[in-house]
């Protein structure tokens, strides 16, 4: 299993291409788009054809996990002319997303999520688990061929990446602050990242949804300190084996 950084970036965009949360997690012919913040769908089309998506899920309806679903409804829509790709997201995400278009016709065969419950696309196993986080927001983990994939989401520090149980191959984390610094604590710091992969015995940890006004060095340094081991940074195009 494969993911793919589309866009990092936390709650909005960064300069210079700094597109918000966006990953595509692929296993074989299967690939699944894992959030659409603004600014990914760009970034997808040079990792696969959009034509060839097998699903999308969306976390939470926050714009930077979700607004880029139009860009692929428009293209799917009109440019392909292709309909029910399995979309998964929280409950209601179909109408209160639908203000994005005029209607979103059979383009997309849509999916509610909530805690606990599983889907299989292709090769790959999902399963949801609700957040620390005001939207109903839903971590997800990805699991293929025996290797363990868990995305936070956003979170705040009272849901914890060991919901999915221990051991993960890779966590990807929201990071969004420096412990210093936490204005809301509707999402975490790079300790409280790190500090939550390591007890959930994480193999290994990268950090995502840094807020564009935080040194990511700093995040670096903080989360590898409070993870016991070196973390790295989610960076757009960055592909890593999970
Ligand atoms: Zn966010
Ligand atoms: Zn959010």
């Amino acid at each position: 299993m494969e993911l793919t950084v589309l866009g990092a970036s936390g709650s909005y965009g960064a300069p210079a291409g700094g597109a918000c949360s966006g990953y595509l997690v692929r296993d074989g012919d299967t690939t699944v788009w894992m959030d659409c913040g603004n600014g990914t769908f760009p970034l997808l089309q040079e990792h696969v054809d959009p034509g060839d998506l097998s699903a999308v899920v969306i976390t939470h309806e926050h714009p930077d996990h979700c607004a880029d679903i139009y860009g692929l409804h428009v293209l799917l829509r009109y440019g392909l002319e292709q309909s029910g790709l399995p979309v998964f997201a929280p409950e209601g995400a179909e109408e209160r997303l639908g203000c994005l278009v005029a209607s979103w016709g059979d383009t997309f065969a849509w999916n509610a999520i909530d805690d606990g419950d599983k889907a299989r696309v292709g090769s790959i196993d999902l399963r949801f688990s609700r957040t620390d986080h005001p939207p109903p927001t839903f971590a997800v983990e990805a699991a293929a061929g025996g290797r363990r994939l868990v995305y936070t989401a956003d979170t705040g520090p009272e849901w914890s990446v060991d919901a999915f149980g221990a051991g993960a191959d890779l966590v990807l984390s929201e990071a969004s602050y420096l412990d210093d610094n936490i204005p809301v604590a509707i999402h975490l710091s790079a300790a409280q990242a790190g500090r939550a992969a390591r007890e959930a015995k994480a193999k290994r940890l990268i950090l995502t949804h840094i807020w564009p006004q935080v040194d990511r060095q700093a995040s670096v340094a903080e989360g590898s300190e409070a993870y016991g081991e070196p973390v790295t940074l989610a960076v757009p195009h960055l592909v890593t084996e999970v």
